[in-house]
C-alpha cells in the first residue's frame, strides 16, 4: 500500500475515534437525561448496544468515503459554482445571523433530501435503518446506514456549495451547538416543547416522524425548523401527550450488523430483478 493510501487510512481511522469518544460522552448524557422522564421505558439494553456498535461502523465508512468524495466535488464547485454571499457584519450579533441563514440553507436541502429518501423506493432502501428503530432515544441518531454521508455529499453539500460562498465559522460553540441538535431531537424523553413546537424541532415533533401509526406516515422531516414541514404540507403538530410506538410499519427488524449494512443492497437487487421481470413480460415487447 502506498504512504499517500496509508496515511489516508490512519487520517480515517484517527478521526473516527476522536468523533467516537465524543459521541460515547453525548449518548452517556443523553441516556442520563433520558432516565429522569423517559417517554417510553423499559427499551432494551440490546438495542442501544447495537447502536453503539453500529456508530463505529457508521464512523468506519464515513470517515473512509465522505472526504474522497468531498475532494472530487471541490473543483466542481470552483469550477460552476455561482457564490451567493452570505455575508454578515462582523460581532455576535452578525455572526449568529450568519449561523442561523446557514443553518435554514442547511435544512431546507435536509428536507427535500430526507422527503426523498422517504419517497423514491431506491432512496427508502438505504435510509429505512434509520426508522427500524422501535425504541427510539439518543443513540437512534448515529444509527444511519454508511452510505448516508456520501449520500449527503451529492443531495446537500454539492447544491449547497455551488449556490452559496460561506465565511468561515468563528463562534464555534454555537455551531457545535447546533450539530448537537440532531442528538437532541432523539431523546426518549416527555419534553413537549409548547409555543416552540411549531418553531424548533424537538423529541416530540421528531419522534412523530419516527411514528408506526398510518397518520404520521411521511411527517416533519426537517431537523431544525419545522417552518419547512409547515410551508411544504408535511406538518404535523402532536398533541401534548402523544408519544407514539416507533419503527418500520411492516416491522422489518435490522438489528444485525451484517443485515443492517447490506439491507439497501439486498433491496435494490431485488428491486432490479423486479424490474427485469416486469419488462420481460411486458406485452408491448412481443
Ligand atoms: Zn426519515
Ligand atoms: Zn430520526
Amino acid at each position: 500500500m502506498c504512504c499517500r493510501s496509508m496515511s489516508y487510512l490512519l487520517d480515517a481511522l484517527s478521526s473516527s475515534w476522536q468523533q467516537f469518544q465524543l459521541i460515547c460522552v453525548i449518548f452517556c448524557a443523553g441516556l442520563a437525561v433520558e432516565s429522569l422522564l423517559p417517554a417510553e421505558g423499559g427499551q432494551p439494553l440490546k438495542h442501544v448496544g447495537f447502536n453503539i456498535l453500529y456508530t463505529v461502523i457508521f464512523l468506519l465508512l464515513t470517515n473512509l468515503l465522505a472526504p474522497s468524495l468531498m475532494a472530487l466535488i471541490r473543483p466542481w464547485i470552483e469550477q460552476w459554482g455561482v457564490a451567493i454571499p452570505v455575508e454578515f457584519p462582523d460581532g455576535f450579533a452578525g455572526q449568529l445571523g450568519q449561523v442561523l441563514v446557514f443553518l435554514l440553507i442547511m435544512d431546507f436541502f435536509y428536507y427535500w433530501f430526507h422527503r426523498a429518501q422517504h419517497l423514491v423506493p431506491a432512496l427508502w432502501a438505504q435510509h429505512k435503518l434509520h426508522h427500524s428503530e422501535t425504541s427510539l432515544n439518543i443513540t437512534t441518531s448515529s444509527r444511519h446506514h454508511w452510505l448516508e454521508e456520501p449520500f449527503r455529499v451529492f443531495a446537500m453539500w454539492l447544491p449547497i456549495g455551488l449556490l452559496f460562498q460561506q465565511r468561515p465559522m468563528t463562534i464555534a460553540w454555537l455551531w457545535s451547538f447546533f450539530l448537537l441538535w440532531g442528538y437532541v431531537i432523539h431523546l426518549n424523553v416527555r419534553l413537549p416543547l409548547g409555543p416552540l413546537t411549531p418553531v424548533l424541532c424537538g423529541p416530540q415533533l421528531h419522534r412523530i416522524h419516527h411514528s408506526r401509526l398510518p397518520e404520521h406516515a411521511d411527517r416533519n422531516f426537517a431537523a431544525f425548523f419545522p417552518i419547512f414541514d409547515l410551508l411544504f404540507g408535511t406538518y404535523c403538530r402532536p398533541d401534548r401527550n402523544t408519544y407514539p410506538a416507533t419503527g418500520l410499519h411492516d416491522g422489518e427488524d435490522l438489528n444485525g450488523v451484517f443485515r443492517s449494512s447490506l439491507s439497501p443492497f439486498r433491496d435494490w437487487l431485488a428491486m432490479l430483478g423486479r424490474h427485469r421481470d416486469k419488462s420481460h413480460h411486458d406485452p408491448r415487447k412481443h
